[in-house]
C-alpha cells in the first residue's frame, strides 16, 4: 500500500473508492480523545471487510487463557481491551434501498481525510445506488478533547432527484471481539430506552462488571419535514426519520453521543451522566465543539509540534505519529496507559508493555505537563502489590517485584512462557522511568512518594534473579529473554545484566535520597517495606560489582549474551529479501539458532548508559549488531537511529528514520488493517529529537542538544520542554537557534559549551554535523 495515501503537511487524504484499503484505513484514520477511541468504520451500513472497533478507556474483559500446554505461573486470563458498542451507526436508507457503498452500483470522487490540526475525520463521495438514486454524502466526526466523553458526527446528503430518505441514528449493543479466547460475547445488554430524536443503551461486561452508558441526541436541518419513529430491541436503541427531500436539497443530520464508564461514574448515574454529555453537546452546538476542539489540538501543537521543511512525506510521517500518540493519551488518569495499539485494533489486548515507559515516556517527558508522565509512573506504583504477587507466583520472597509483560489492572497476562517468565528487563524499564523522569523534571519528591517503594521490590527481585557462579565467579543471570525475542532461554544477556546491575544501584541512591531529603517519609517506607538498610543493601551493591557483563576480547563488543559468537554469524544483507521478514518466512525453529536480532538489545543498553561509553566503543558495537539486526519490530529503528546519529553516520541515521516515521501511513509491514503501532510513534519522535537534535539528559541532570540535519530536508523545528520550561530549536543546514519560551532562566549544554537563555530570548549557534564524526 505504499503510497496510496496522499501526502500532505497537515492532513491524511485518502482518494478513490477501495475496499480492499478499507481495513487498512479504518487503522489509518482512527480518532481517540484519551478517554475513548474507535476505528474509522463507516456510519453507514457496510458490508465489506471490517473490523469493528470502538474502545473505552481502560473497560476490559478477562479472556480466560488459552494455550496448548499449561505451565505453572501462567495467568489465568488475558485482560482485553473490548470492542464495545457501537455508537456511531447511522443507516441511511433511499427510496427503500439501504446505503452500502460495498453494494452501491457506481461510487465516484470519495475522499477521506483526517485533519490532524484539529482532529476532524471527514468523508465525501457521490454514489449511485442500485434503484438509479444518486447522491453527493459529506460526514464529519471528532470525539472531542475537551469533554473526553463526547462524540459527534454531522452526516450530509443530498440527492440529484426527490426521493424519500430515512435516517437511522442508532446505538448497537450487539457486538463482538475479533480475539475472542473461546468465541465468546463480552457484553450484556443492561437497557435499551428511546424518545423522538433520542436513544441510549446501557452495557455491562461480563465477569468484570464494567458498565457503560451511550446515550445521543440528533437534531435535523435542511428540512423542517420529517417524522421520528423510535425503534428498540434488547440490544438496540434508535430512531428512524424520515424526510422527503426534493432534489438538490442537502439534508443534515447530526449525532450527538455521550459515552460515560463505571470508572468515572457511580453505576446508577450512568445513563443520567450519558445522557446530560449528548444533551449538553447539542446546546453547545456542532460549531462550537469543533472550536473548542481546534482551540484544544492547537494547544497540544503548540506545545509538541515538529516542523520538517524540504520533505513533505517526513513532515507528515512525524505529525500523523504525534497526533495518535495525544488522541491516545491524555495522562489526566493514573488508571490508564498507552497500549501498543492505543485504540485503533484488538491486537496486543492488554494496554501495558514495557513500551510505555522505554518509549512513550521519553516522548510524553518532553512534550507534555509534567503530570502525565507523573501519572503514567504512579500507573505502576498502584500495582505494585500485583507485582509482589506476580514475583511470589514465581518463587520470590520478601516483597521481590516483578512487573507484568502485559497488563491492563497489574496482573500479568502474557502466557508464552519465554517471554512471561523471562523477558525480565521490563522490569529495568519501570525502574529507569522513574529515574528518566527526576532527571527531565528535578521531582525528586516523587521518590519519596512512589517511586522509591517500587525500586525496592524491583531490587529485590534482581537480587534474587541473579545467582552466583563458582565457575565464573560472578554473579550471573541465567534464562531469560532479551528485548531481542528471537532468542530465549539465554544466559546473560548483556543488556538484561546491564540493567539489572542499574537498578541494584539506582535503588541505593534512591534509598539516600530520600533519607537525606525526607527523613520521616523515609522511616515509614523503611517499615512499610520491611527495609534492611545494612545487610540487605549491601547484597545488592555485591551482586552489582559482581556481575557479570559477557565481553567478547576478540570483537570488542559487548556480547549479546554467553555463546552469541557460536552461531554462524552471517548479516541481514546477506539474507534473500524472499525471506524478509524472517518470522513470515521461516520455522521459529531456525529463527532462534540464527544470529539475527529482532530489534535493539545490546544497542538498547547503549542508548540507555550511552554517557558511560566512548564513541569509538560505540561505533563498534553499532558496527557489530546493526547488521545482524532484522528490525522485526517496529521499537527498533528508532534506537538505530539514535545511535546512528551519535556517531556521526548521517546517512544510516536518515535510513532508520524512514523505516520509522512512515510505517503506518504507509504499510511497511503490510498489517496496518489490525491496527496502528502506537508505542513505536514515540520511537519516530525519539529519532528527530533525540537523533538529528541530539538531545540528552545525562546524570548531571542538564540538558543537552548537538544537533544535525539531514541532507534531505532543509529546515526542521522542535519543541520541548524540560523542567516545566518550554524551548523551541530550529535546525537549517547552516545554524541552530535556540528559543525560550519560559518565563525562567534556562541554562543548557550546546554542541558541549554551556549557555544561559533568558526569558523569551534565543540565541543562535553555527551547525556543526561533525560534532559527533
Ligand atoms: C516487541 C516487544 C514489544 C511488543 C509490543 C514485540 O514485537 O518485541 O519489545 O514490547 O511487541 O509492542
Amino acid at each position: 500500500m505504499r503510497q496510496y495515501l496522499k501526502q500532505d503537511e497537515w492532513r491524511i487524504i485518502e482518494e478513490g473508492f477501495s475496499p480492499d484499503h478499507h481495513k487498512a484505513s479504518e487503522s489509518i484514520f482512527s480518532l481517540g480523545n484519551g478517554q475513548m477511541g474507535q476505528r474509522a468504520n463507516f456510519e453507514e451500513a457496510w458490508s465489506g471487510p471490517t473490523l469493528q472497533g470502538s474502545y473505552v478507556a481502560g473497560v476490559y474483559y478477562p479472556d480466560k487463557t488459552r494455550v496448548g500446554w499449561w505451565k505453572n505461573g501462567y495467568p489465568e486470563y488475558f485482560a482485553k481491551v473490548l470492542n464495545s458498542p457501537n455508537w456511531i451507526g447511522i443507516d441511511v436508507n433511499i427510496d427503500g434501498e439501504t446505503l452500502d457503498l460495498f453494494k452501491a452500483a457506481d461510487v465516484e470522487k470519495f475522499q477521506r481525510v483526517l485533519d490532524m490540526k484539529s482532529g476532524v475525520l471527514s468523508r465525501s463521495f457521490d454514489v449511485t445506488l442500485n434503484n438509479g438514486n444518486k447522491l453527493s454524502v459529506k460526514t464529519e466526526r471528532f470525539l472531542s478533547m475537551t469533554r473526553n466523553e463526547t462524540g459527534v458526527i454531522r452526516y450530509s446528503v443530498t440527492p440529484e432527484k426527490d426521493c424519500k430518505i430515512i435516517f437511522s441514528p442508532y446505538i448497537d449493543g450487539d457486538v463482538e471481539n475479533e480475539d475472542s479466547n473461546y468465541d465468546e460475547k463480552f457484553w450484556n445488554i443492561l437497557e435499551t430506552d428511546v424518545d423522538e430524536g433520542k436513544a441510549s443503551l446501557l452495557s455491562q461486561t461480563k465477569k468484570s462488571d464494567f458498565q457503560v452508558a451511550f446515550a445521543m441526541e440528533t437534531e435535523i436541518s435542511g428540512t423542517d419535514n420529517f417524522d421520528i419513529q423510535t425503534v428498540k430491541n434488547e440490544t438496540f436503541a434508535g430512531n428512524h426519520i424520515t424526510i422527503k427531500a426534493d432534489r438538490n436539497q442537502t439534508i443534515t443530520l447530526i449525532k450527538y453521543v455521550g459515552v460515560c464508564s463505571s470508572l468515572n461514574h457511580k453505576p446508577d448515574e450512568l445513563t443520567g451522566a450519558a445522557k446530560k454529555q449528548a444533551s449538553e453537546a447539542r446546546l453547545l452546538g456542532f460549531k462550537t465543539l469543533l472550536e473548542e476542539q481546534k482551540q484544544h489540538w492547537e494547544n497540544i501543537w503548540n506545545l509538541g509540534d515538529i516542523k520538517i521543511k524540504g520533505d513533505v512525506a517526513a513532515q507528515q510521517g512525524i505529525r500523523f505519529n504525534i497526533f495518535h500518540l495525544n488522541q491516545t493519551y491524555t495522562g489526566e488518569d493514573e488508571r490508564l496507559n498507552v497500549g501498543p495499539k492505543g485504540f485503533t485494533g484488538e491486537k496486543y489486548g492488554g494496554t501495558t508493555y514495557w513500551d510505555t515507559e522505554a518509549y512513550g515516556i521519553p516522548f510524553f517527558l518532553m512534550t507534555a505537563p509534567q503530570k502525565v508522565v507523573r501519572n503514567l509512573l504512579v500507573y505502576r506504583y498502584k500495582h505494585l502489590q500485583k507485582a509482589i504477587e506476580n514475583a511470589e507466583k514465581l518463587g520470590f520472597t520478601n516483597g521481590a517485584a516483578l512487573y507484568p509483560m502485559v497488563t491492563i489492572n497489574g496482573e500479568e497476562c502474557h502466557n508464552e512462557w519465554e517471554i512471561t517468565f523471562e523477558e525480565i528487563h521490563r522490569n529495568g524499564a519501570i525502574a529507569f522511568a522513574i529515574y528518566n523522569y527526576i532527571r527531565h523534571t528535578g521531582d525528586i519528591k516523587y521518590l519519596s512518594e512512589y517511586g522509591l517503594e517500587v525500586l525496592v521490590g524491583i531490587a529485590r527481585f534482581w537480587s534474587q534473579r541473579a545467582t552466583f557462579s563458582h565457575d565464573k565467579k560472578k554473579f550471573v543471570i541465567l534464562g531469560v529473554t532479551g528485548p531481542n525475542e528471537y532468542e530465549n532461554n539465554v544466559n546473560n544477556n548483556w543488556f538484561t545484566n546491564k540493567i539489572a546491575q542499574w537498578c541494584l544501584t539506582y535503588a541505593r541512591e534512591a534509598i539516600d535520597i530520600v533519607r537525606k531529603n525526607y527523613p520521616e517519609r523515609f522511616e515509614e517506607i523503611a517499615e512499610k517495606v520491611n527495609l534492611d538498610t545494612s545487610t540487605e543493601t549491601s547484597v545488592w551493591k555485591s551482586v552489582a560489582t559482581n556481575l557479570h557483563l559477557p565481553y567478547s576480547k576478540d570483537q570488542e563488543v559487548f556480547l549479546q549474551q554467553d555463546g552469541y559468537l557460536d552461531k554462524e554469524q552471517i548479516t541481514a544483507d546477506e539474507l534473500s529479501p524472499s525471506v524478509r521478514p524472517i518470522n513470515q518466512h521461516w520455522s521459529w525453529d531456525r529463527i532462534l539458532r540464527s544470529c539475527f536480532i529482532k530489534q535493539a538489545d545490546t544497542l538498547q543498553g547503549i542508548y540507555l548508559f550511552e554517557e558511560e561509553f566512548d564513541t569509538e566503543t560505540i561505533r563498534r558495537n553499532f558496527a557489530f549488531y546493526e547488521p545482524r539486526t532484522v528490525h522485526e519490530s517496529s521499537l527498533s529503528p528508532c534506537v538505530h537511529n539514535i545511535l546512528a546519529a551519535r556517531i556521526g553516520n548521517l546517512d544510516k541515521a536518515y535510513e532508520m528514520y524512514l523505516r520509522t516515521s512512515r510505517l503506518d501511513i504507509d504499510d511497511y509491514n503490510r498489517e496496518v488493517h489490525e491496527g496502528l503501532h502506537i508505542t513505536s510513534m514515540a520511537g519516530t519522535w525519539m529519532s528527530i529529537v533525540e537523533g538529528f537534535g541530539g538531545k540528552r539528559v545525562y546524570k548531571d541532570g542538564k540538558l543537552r542538544l548537538s544537533p544535525i540535519i539531514p541532507h534531505q530536508w532543509k529546515e526542521y523545528a522542535f519543541n520541548i520542554r524540560f523542567h516545566e520550561k518550554n524551548l523551541e530549536v530550529k535546525v537549517t543546514r547552516d545554524e541552530v537557534e535556540i528559543c525560550s519560551h519560559a518565563d525562567e532562566k534556562i541554562s543548557l549544554i550546546v554542541y558541549g559549551k554551556e549557555i544561559s537563555l533568558a526569558p523569551g530570548k534565543s540565541i543562535k549557534e553555527p551547525i556543526n554535523v561533525n560534532y559527533h564524526a
